[in-house]
């Protein structure tokens, strides 16, 4: 310490309160911070901002990490990190506009479509990322995971108490509608969970299947239709038409006379829109 160093007495009894309050990060730059003033670096009022946002930003990460844990968010997935020049068909203004979060104050219900690969996880996440950072609650899971928690709930006894579990949360990803058959009475238990929530929280909704093709995924047209009455009022719907991006990721591995159109450029070319004459699906379920 120099000769100005701050009275022990008072940076003892500042320690105390930080202590006290539980802002234990302050604690930790304390003597660095005021070592700064000291040094002439910065004065009082920036020490106690820097001292601040310190804390604040400890405790703000604290929060988010807690966040996406408690909203079983494990693959954290950016809009930072996905490239809207491989899917041209995909309005990066429409999706930009969505991270504003406006729909889920007017709990309104995003459906995500395309064929697998195309993203629609990584945007629903990426999106669930940022409402989860404006401080809203938020719960991700697939449709075949809720159906079989409504499921098991129903059997126990605890239907209701789920399905308010189930609301809780600002905004409700609910993803891959349409990969697994909906188990017998599954669209039931679905439907309650969508009129639950209906006009109370948003939603957002990830498939690789029309809405024509509901009656199908759910095993009972009229269970579909009662859905959809639901699900497309107060609905934005953003159909991505494009290729896979994990079978891009792949192309590389796949000898030059299986390609589609072989080139012999370098690994993983930038590659706009879908490779001509090829629509292959996705082998693993998206
Ligand atoms: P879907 O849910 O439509 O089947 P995913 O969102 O799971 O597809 O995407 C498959 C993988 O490819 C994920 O790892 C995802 O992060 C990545 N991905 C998909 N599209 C893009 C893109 N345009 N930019 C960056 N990564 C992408
Ligand atoms: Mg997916």
């Amino acid at each position: 310490m120099t000769i100005h160093a701050a009275p022990a007495t008072t940076l003892d009894s500042i320690k105390r309160s930080l202590v006290a309050l539980r802002m234990s990060r302050a604690l930790e730059v304390l003597d660095a911070t005021v070592g700064r003033i000291e040094q002439g670096e910065i004065d009082g009022i920036a020490a106690l901002d820097q001292l601040l946002i310190e804390e604040l930003t400890v405790r703000e990460s604290r929060r988010i990490k807690t966040a996406l844990t408690l909203g079983r968010l494990t693959t954290v997935k950016t809009l930072a990190g996905f490239d809207f020049t491989f899917q041209p068909s995909l309005d990066r203004n429409r999706i930009m506009a969505l991270a504003e979060l406006k729909f889920v104050d007017h709990a309104e219900v995003v459906h995500l479509l395309g064929p697998p690969g195309t993203g629609k996880s990584h945007l629903a996440t990426a999106l669930a990322v940022e409402a989860v950072k404006a401080g809203k609650s938020v719960y991700f899971a697939t449709l075949a995971d809720i159906i079989t928690s409504l499921a098991t709930a129903e059997r126990e006894g605890q239907l209701r108490q789920r399905l308010r579990y189930l609301c809780r949360a600002a905004l409700l990803v609910v993803d891959e509608i349409g990969y697994l058959p909906v188990i017998q009475g599954g669209g039931n238990l679905f439907f309650q969970l969508v009129n639950a929530r209906y006009e109370k929280g948003a939603m957002i909704l990830t498939s690789n299947r029309g809405f024509a093709e509901w009656g199908e995924v759910f095993g009972d047209p009229v269970v579909a239709t009662a859905l959809l009455d639901r699900l497309l009022h107060h609905a934005i719907v953003i159909q991505i038409e494009g290729s896979s991006y994990r079978l891009r990721q792949h192309a590389d591995l796949v000898p030059d006379h299986l390609r589609p159109k072989a080139h012999m450029t370098p690994p993983a070319p930038k590659r706009r829109g879908r490779p001509p004459g090829k629509r292959t699906d996705d082998p693993s379920t998206g």
